[in-house]
């Protein structure tokens, strides 16, 4: 079987990005594309780090504990997978970001680890956009309310909105949720709530990603069209 041309897969989507950017008048720099590497292996990142690539994402912990002691020190990592409490302090001052912010105890153990480790955490608030009974985040109405109340919290800045459309065969079904996440990104900037301002919309997936970047996503999150399709019975 041939190895999976990692180079070429990511410039393909790099190419993609650029399309969507053209047709929403947008500039393709306002886009970062964060290659998904859960269950991949270090040897494929590397691959990919050498041919220029810096963001990297990850769902679980101790994956990408091992990951960023063994990988090049200036990858920035995107810690986008359910976080629990106790696992915080695994992540907090060795990531550029976490994408999966879903409640106002994690943001609390957040901000108490990073003021510990006297560090400012960058994240972004997990939004369940589609109300699917099966994933983590707020529900659209939430979010406003939880930030009245976590804007406060010392070291942690809340840089923007996250969601994962549901699978679809048909991504221009998902266009209505990216829609709404930017909808209530702009209504968050303009409720003018203390130090609470955004700019960060992470949104897409392989399937979805060119209908994101048409609806504004500043971070898409792509692994299956990078690195293929993956083995969780190897795990
Ligand atoms: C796995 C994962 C992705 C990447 O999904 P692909 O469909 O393989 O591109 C993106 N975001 C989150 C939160 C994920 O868990």
């Amino acid at each position: 079987m041939n190895e999976t041309d990692v180079i070429r897969n990511r410039d393909a989507v790099l190419e993609e990005i650029a399309a969507a950017c053209e047709r929403s008048g947008r500039d393709p720099k306002e886009v970062t594309l964060i290659a998904v590497s859960k269950t991949k292996p270090e040897e494929m990142i590397q691959k990919l780090y050498d041919g220029g690539t810096r963001d990297f994402g990850e769902n679980y912990v101790q994956e990408l504990d091992a990951k960023i002691n063994d990988l090049p020190k200036d990858i920035r990592w995107h810690m986008i997978g359910h976080l629990q409490r106790n696992k915080v302090k695994y992540v907090v001052g060795r990531t550029a970001m976490i994408h999966s912010v879903d409640s106002l105890r994690l943001a609390e153990e957040i901000s108490k680890e990073s003021a510990k480790k006297n560090v400012t955490s960058r994240v972004l608030i997990e939004v369940n956009v589609a109300e699917e009974e099966n994933k983590f985040g707020f529900k659209l109405d939430e979010v406003i309310p939880f930030l009245k109340e976590a804007a406060s919290l010392p070291n942690i800045r809340f840089c923007g909105l996250m969601t994962s459309a549901p699978y679809t065969e048909n991504p221009e079904e998902n266009r209505k949720y990216f829609r709404a996440l930017k909808k209530l990104e702009i209504d968050i900037n303009r409720s003018g709530i203390d130090n609470i301002q955004m700019d960060v919309l992470s949104m897409g997936m392989t399937n979805d990603y060119r209908i994101a970047v048409e609806e504004g996503a500043t971070c898409v999150r792509v692994g299956t069209a990078i690195f293929g399709a993956r083995d969780y019975s190897k795990k």
